[in-house]
C-alpha cells in the first residue's frame, strides 16, 4: 500500500485554482436551497434531484477532492458528513416541498433511512471535485441501486 500522507493525497484547490461550485454556494455567490449548515459542513438540495429528496451534504473546505482523499486526511469530518445525512433523513421537513406537500408519503419522513453515494473519480461519474455525500431518500425502490 502506497504511502497515505496528506501531501500526496491532498489538492488544496480544486485543479483550475478558482473556488468550486460548492465553495461558492458556501459563500453565497451561488443560491442554493440549503436545509443545514455548521462551521465545518453545509447541506443543500441537489439543483438536478434523482430521488424525491437528493441532498448534497459537502464540507466547507474544498481541500480533499473526494472521500478517500477525505477518509485519509480528516476521518472525523466523514464521520459529521455521515451523522450529518443521517439527522437530516431523520428529519421530516427535510421531507417537504417548499409548498409542504409530502416527498415520501411517510409520516416520519424517511424514518432516518437514506441511500448514501460519494462518486469517486470522472469514470464514476463525479464531476465537482470538491468531496460531497449525495444524500438519497424517499421511496426508493429496494435491490437497486442507480434509481
Ligand atoms: P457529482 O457528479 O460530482 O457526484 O455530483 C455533483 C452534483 O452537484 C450533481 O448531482 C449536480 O446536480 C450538483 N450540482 C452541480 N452544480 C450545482 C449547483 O450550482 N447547485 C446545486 N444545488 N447542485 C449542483
Amino acid at each position: 500500500m502506497s504511502d497515505m500522507s496528506d501531501d500526496q493525497n491532498s489538492h488544496p484547490e480544486s485543479g483550475s485554482g478558482e473556488p468550486s461550485v460548492f465553495s461558492r454556494i458556501v459563500a453565497r455567490e451561488i443560491p442554493a436551497d440549503i436545509v443545514f449548515e455548521n462551521d465545518r459542513v453545509i447541506a443543500f438540495r441537489d439543483i438536478e434531484p434523482k430521488a424525491p429528496v437528493h441532498l448534497l451534504v459537502v464540507p466547507k473546505t474544498e481541500r480533499w477532492r473526494d472521500v478517500v482523499e477525505l477518509a485519509a486526511g480528516d476521518p472525523d469530518l466523514l464521520a459529521e458528513i455521515v451523522a450529518t445525512a443521517s439527522a437530516l433523513a431523520g428529519d421530516p421537513d427535510v421531507f417537504r416541498s417548499d409548498d409542504g406537500a409530502d416527498l415520501t408519503q411517510r409520516a416520519d419522513g424517511a424514518g432516518g433511512e437514506f441511500r448514501l453515494v460519494f462518486n469517486t473519480g470522472a469514470s464514476a461519474g463525479q464531476t465537482v471535485f470538491h468531496v460531497h455525500a449525495h444524500v438519497l431518500g424517499g421511496l426508493l425502490q429496494e435491490g437497486t441501486l442507480a434509481h
